[in-house]
């Protein structure tokens, strides 16, 4: 599969090594201009041909010519004085902008990414679905987020989130390529253990990410433990049940040997109580799911709340006395517009 931008012409940033080989082939060239190449733009990130010194003035103008190159611009960078934490907004080509996040942890730096133009998944309490999907971004433009990130604060990013807008299972062959690029031993090689796919749910999708048997972290976000309060928060619910989800997650769990997590982001007064937890519990239990749950961050357009600090402690020791592995995500980012998809959000309202 190739991609192509707006242009109409090959994204060459989405080519895998093999497909670069074949094109270069094509064009009469030799072989070691292909590892060249493609050494430039994975591993050494350069943001245009221009900078691919190695490379003759013929052979770049050529590519020119017949590729188009990826390179995300950033338009708007806030830091948080808390922790640190960045985060990206950056332009592509058709106008369009996505948010990324860079956060540093004690273990490495994690960099959270986009993997749409807004989203069609509809979850209630997510700034990003509320203008709806306005397309899958390309492997090159996944990528190209954490290239342009590690440029930008000249530090190894060691971990990445697949957690930003958008759903990655409804750009499935877009994030596939971006996977296998992104850990490829001739690009930043990112261990796939280093790496975490989120989804809210898509179960034909979950059973074939399985059948590739990835090392990935598959990351599912449940935030109810029973199908009628999921209902309410994630349209998705009424189109596959929490049987069937957790059917889809002992699928992979057997396929690929990895425990899944499921994210629970806590609602107060909507699932934060001893009822949901002793669901919940029951549901990761016999799947040994890690649960990591998460203060829902309030946007505006919604009246959702946050559960009380104390609620949310005994949500977690519940779980813990029933044996679950449980983690309440640390808020990142607090002082800068740190829910999903309210950068570009507010971004596009001043605009
Ligand atoms: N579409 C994917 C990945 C993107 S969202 C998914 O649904 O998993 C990443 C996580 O953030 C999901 O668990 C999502 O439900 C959660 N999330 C979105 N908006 C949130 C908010 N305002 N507060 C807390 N969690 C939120």
């Amino acid at each position: 599969m190739k991609w192509e931008n707006q242009d109409g012409k090959t994204d060459i940033k989405s080519l895998t090594f093999a497909q670069l080989q074949e094109e270069l082939a094509a064009l009469g060239e030799k072989p070691f201009r292909a590892q060249q190449l493609y050494q430039w733009m994975h591993e050494k990130m350069v943001r245009d041909y221009d900078d691919m010194s190695n490379l003759p003035r013929k052979l770049r103008e050529d590519l020119q010519g017949h590729f188009s190159y990826t390179s995300l611009r950033p338009v708007e960078v806030q830091e948080s004085r808390l922790d640190g934490t960045k985060k990206f907004l950056f332009a592509l080509e058709d106008g369009n902008v996505v948010e990324s996040v860079w956060m540093r942890y004690r273990h490495g730096n994690s960099v959270c990414i986009s993997s749409q133009v807004g989203c069609r998944m509809g979850c209630r309490f997510c700034a990003s679905t509320l203008g709806g999907l306005v397309r899958g971004l390309r492997p090159s433009e996944m990528l190209d987020q954490i290239y342009a990130i590690s440029l930008l604060t000249g530090e190894r990013v060691s971990n990445v989130v697949v957690m930003g807008t958008g759903e990655p299972l409804d750009n499935y062959d877009g994030l596939l390529r971006f996977l296998g690029m992104l850990t490829d031993e001739k690009g930043l090689h990112i261990s796939a253990r280093n790496v975490t796919v989120s989804t809210c749910g898509l179960v034909p999708e979950m059973r074939r990410l399985a059948q590739e048997k990835l090392q990935i972290t598959l990351a599912l976000s449940l935030h109810a433990a029973t199908n009628e309060k999921r209902r309410e928060l994630m349209p998705i619910a009424n189109r596959y049940t929490i049987q069937e989800l957790t059917e889809a997650c002992r699928y992979y769990f057997e396929q690929t040997g990895r425990r899944i997590t499921f994210e629970y982001s806590l609602v107060g007064g909507v699932n934060d109580g001893r009822e949901d937890a002793r669901r919940l519990a029951a549901l990761a239990a016999p799947l040994r799911c890690h649960v990591n749950l998460i203060p829902v961050n309030p946007i505006k357009e919604r009246d959702y709340v946050q559960s009380e600090t104390g609620r949310i402690q005994a949500f977690k020791n519940l779980l813990e006395k029933n044996g679950i592995n449980v983690t309440i995500r640390r808020e990142m980012g607090r002082d800068i517009d740190g829910a999903c998809g309210q950068l570009r959000r507010s971004y596009m309202q001043e605009g």
